[in-house]
Parts: C-alpha cells; structure tokens; sequence
C-alpha cells in the first residue's frame, strides 16, 4: 500500500511539475515582455498630444502605462498604472458591442454601416461620399450614429446604458473626466455637424445635439492601462470579465466587435496595424490603445503623444513588441510537415 501510495504521488508529480513549468514560464514571458517594451520606449519622444480638444493638450505627456489581463484574470502590468486618461474613441468599442448585443449585427450594418471609411475619424467628406452609408461605429459619425440607436428613450437613460456597459466591460466604477467633456463639449460644432449630415440622410436615430454630447461623455470616461486592458480581456473572453466573471455580451457579439476592430480601429492608418500586429485593435485620441489576442488576453497602453493619424506612437510601438515577443499574430501559423 505505502508503496503504491508513492508510486502515485511520484506520477503525479511528474505529470504535474513540466505543467506548472510551463505555467510558470508563460507567466514570464508576459511579464519580460511588458518590461522589455516599457524600457525600450519609456524615453521615446515622438508624438504630440491631441490638441482640438483643448484640455487633452494639458495632460502630462510622459504618462506611460502597459497591462495585460488574461482570460483567466491574470494581470502583468509596468508603468503609470495610478494615471488615467479620457477613453476617448477607445470607448465606441463597447457602444458598438452593447448596441451589437441589443439589435443584432445586422441592425448595425444596415442602419450605421461596417466598412472602413479610409479617411480621418471625424471626417466629413466620408459622411457625404456615401450619403451617410458605408461608414462604421468606430469614427465618429457611426459612433454617434450608435449612441442615437442604443437603448433608452431619453438621454439619461442612454447615458446610463453606456456607463452601466463600460463598468462591466472594466469591472469597476468609472468615473467621467469633467474637464475633458466640458472642454469638447463647448467645442464639438464638427461632430455636431457631422451628427446633422447623418440626419440629413435619415442615418440619425436620436436628437443629433443630445446624441453628439451622450458621445462626448462616453469620449470623457476616465481609464487606465488596468482598466483598460480588463476590457480589451472581456473581448479576448467571449464577453465574460475575466475578473469579476460577469457575462457582459456574447461570444458573437465579441467577433463581431472584434471584426470592426480590425478593419477600423485605428483609423486610416488599420490597414497598417493589421499588417504588422495582426490583432483586432482600437485607438482614442487620449492616448490609450487596446488590442485583443481572442482566447488570451487583452492589452492596453497609455502614452499621450500621438501621430498624425491619431494613434499613441508610443503604444502602438509597445503593442507591436509585446505581440511578437509573445508570438501571437494569429496569422503566424507553423506549417504541418
Ligand atoms: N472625442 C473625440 C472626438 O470626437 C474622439 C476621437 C478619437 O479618439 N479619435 O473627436
């Protein structure tokens, strides 16, 4: 008996330790190639920060903060973890998943559209080219366009709507950076133009003036690279937060989600993301950048500086990295012999 008893827990660990190797190894691995772009990029001085929206222009712009959450709740993280920054456009993401949930996938590429427009974010000229056809949730126009069409009959309950879903994508309570929405929000006659064009067309489905400021407020939410990449994970999770286990939208939802991403989430410059990272992507003009490898994890980065497209030169470096380090461009595929 005593010797079987050994016999036993010697498999055991024989089967058990190269598991926990490998476990332990993949743990290292997410974390030196966190630290590895953190120390490359952290002097880079590329990029400046947004500026039309006045109050982005005051944020410090050395604010550097990378996290990866994986699906099963692990975070690794380097950097200004303590600094949050608006969300921005990062945040039409889980607009898009919540009005995708709502009315299916088919509502919002007939009533917004799902192709990439090619041309700026809050372009004007993409809106008239089609008559308001043929653009998607991910610049502005189809941003807005989303926020008239998601759930609720006035503007409080819409709003509601939209923080309720960002705090469940994030797992936690955000909270609006005020100065940033009153700083757009004085100054947001283009998106409002742009919310009027859409009217024009009958591609509005809400007050155009109430639906570009629920925008502008969802632009306002306050994040950081934690929170941030805790969402991009609920994505990389079918819809479930990794860490709170809350079921937030579906397996489809995500893949739908995640498609726009790749085509547009990073404005004209998508086709050069997916080109290079392969992962389903998406900017804000505050700064931040979030990516998702399906089944994973999610990654964030925070840097201010921007490139002419809008993108976080410096996150868009550290992603870049990060995701060849770890080998998980899904289009890498090891030939069968
Ligand atoms: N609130 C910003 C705007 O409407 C969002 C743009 C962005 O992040 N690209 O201009």
């Amino acid at each position: 008996m005593k010797t079987n008893l050994r016999f036993i827990i010697l498999i055991i660990l024989m089967l058990v330790n190269p598991l926990f190797k490998a476990i332990a190894q993949k743990e290292l691995s997410y974390q030196a190639a966190i630290d590895h772009a953190y120390d490359k990029y952290k002097n880079l001085q590329e990029g400046k920060n947004a500026d039309y929206i006045k109050e982005l222009a005051n944020v410090d712009p050395n604010i550097f903060g990378i996290a990866i959450v994986t699906t099963d709740g692990k975070v690794y993280s380097k950097g200004d973890l303590g600094q949050r920054v608006s969300i921005q456009s990062i945040s039409k993401v889980f607009t898009l998943a919540r009005l995708i949930e709502e009315q299916g996938p088919r509502a919002v590429a007939e009533k917004i559209g799902v192709d990439a427009t090619g041309l700026r974010f809050n372009s004007i000229v993409a809106v008239e080219l089609q008559k308001g056809k043929e653009i998607n949730p991910l610049v502005n126009p189809g941003a807005i366009a989303a926020v008239s069409l998601v759930k609720g009959n006035d503007s409080v309950a819409k709003w509601k709507n939209i923080l309720d879903t960002h705090n469940a994508f994030a797992g936690t309570k955000l909270l609006l950076n005020k100065p940033v929405y009153i700083s757009e929000a004085g100054d947001n006659l283009r998106n409002q133009a742009i919310a009027h064009l859409l009217l024009a067309y009958g591609r509005m489905y809400f007050d155009p003036v109430q639906s570009t400021d629920i925008y502008t407020k969802q632009c306002a939410i306050n994040v950081n690279a934690k929170e941030l990449a805790v969402m991009a994970s609920t994505l990389a999770n079918g819809g479930v937060n990794p860490v709170t286990k809350e079921k937030v939208v579906s397996p489809e939802t995500c893949a739908f989600t995640m498609g726009i991403m790749s085509t547009a989430g990073l404005y004209d410059d998508s086709g050069q993301w997916l080109y290079a990272v392969g992962l389903p992507a998406k900017s804000g003009v505050g700064g931040g950048l979030i990516a998702v490898c399906p089944g994973k994890f999610g990654i964030a980065v925070i840097s201010p500086p921007l490139n002419a497209a809008g993108n976080s030169v410096k996150a868009q470096k550290a992603i870049f990295d990060i995701a060849k380090e770890l080998g998980v461009n899904p289009f890498i595929v090891t030939p069968k012999k």
